[in-house]
């Protein structure tokens, strides 16, 4: 591990539509997973082991499938489904950029990625590959989220990074309050209590009973990705 960084191993999860390039947009912006990916090969290259969990949102949700008449089920593995293409193009993306990649679904599509076993994560980690974590949990009803939280404790990662389109986590909507104030800390409890819905409850409630720290930082800013693996402050840590 290059010296300055403060971990060894972490999970990343980047959202569906932090790769479209815009709010509410639709599908993959190749600028800007190749920039994701240059600097997650950078990381990489500094002797970080990193497991990424990509979202599907820029593609399918279950939740608006279900509010459209669908069974909720189906429609959580579609948006399962559209996981595994982004963690597909996430993985051509790194491969172009000379990082060893592996997809590991929960879902078995044996033809194109290896079912997820959490031994195999494991040592695919420690030989330095980035291991990419498609298909959620594989279960419907949860969230990318709980699937990062899920898998950072199963390959014992030391914290949480989840990349966003804003800079943390805010009092309120940024977007449409310009007075809204960023939390620098927050404990589980509070972001519970207050429901902040940056990330869902059951994500940080696994992270809760586990100690687990969770960073919320901007995606798009350059370099934030190496920052905070250099243990900067930046963006919002939710912690104990
Ligand atoms: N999903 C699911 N179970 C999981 C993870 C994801 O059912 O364990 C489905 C769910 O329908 C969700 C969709 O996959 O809406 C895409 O994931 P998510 O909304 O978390 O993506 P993001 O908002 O991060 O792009």
């Amino acid at each position: 591990l290059a010296a300055g960084l403060k971990y060894r191993r972490i999970v990343l999860k980047i959202s569906g539509e932090a790769l479209c390039g815009e709010e509410g947009g639709f599908g993959i912006r190749p600028e800007t997973l190749h920039r994701v990916a240059a600097e997650i090969a950078e990381l990489q290259r500094l002797g970080v082991q990193i497991g990424i969990v990509v979202g599907g949102g820029n593609i399918f949700r279950g939740l608006k499938g279900a509010s459209a008449g669908m069974d909720r089920s189906q429609s959580d593995y579609m948006g399962m489904l559209a996981t595994v293409i982004n963690s597909l193009a996430l993985q051509d993306s790194l491969e172009k950029a000379s990082v060893s990649t592996r997809v590991m679904t929960a879902l078995e599509i044996r033809q194109i990625a290896e079912p997820y076993i959490r031994r195999r994560a494991m040592r695919h980690l420690e030989k330095g590959s980035v291991v990419i974590f498609a298909a959620g949990t594989g279960n419907p009803y949860f969230s990318t989220d709980t699937a990062a939280a899920l898998r950072a404790m199963e390959v014992q990662a030391q914290a949480l990074f989840k990349a966003t389109k804003v800079e943390g986590i805010y009092d309120r909507d940024p977007r449409r309050h310009e007075d809204a104030q960023m939390f620098t800390r927050l404990t589980y409890d509070r972001f519970l209590v207050d429901k902040i819905g940056v990330m869902d409850s059951t994500a940080v409630t696994l992270c809760r009973e586990n100690r687990l720290p969770i960073r919320v930082f901007k995606l798009t800013t350059r370099g934030n990705i190496l920052r905070v693996c250099r243990g900067e402050d930046i963006g919002t840590v939710v912690e104990e």
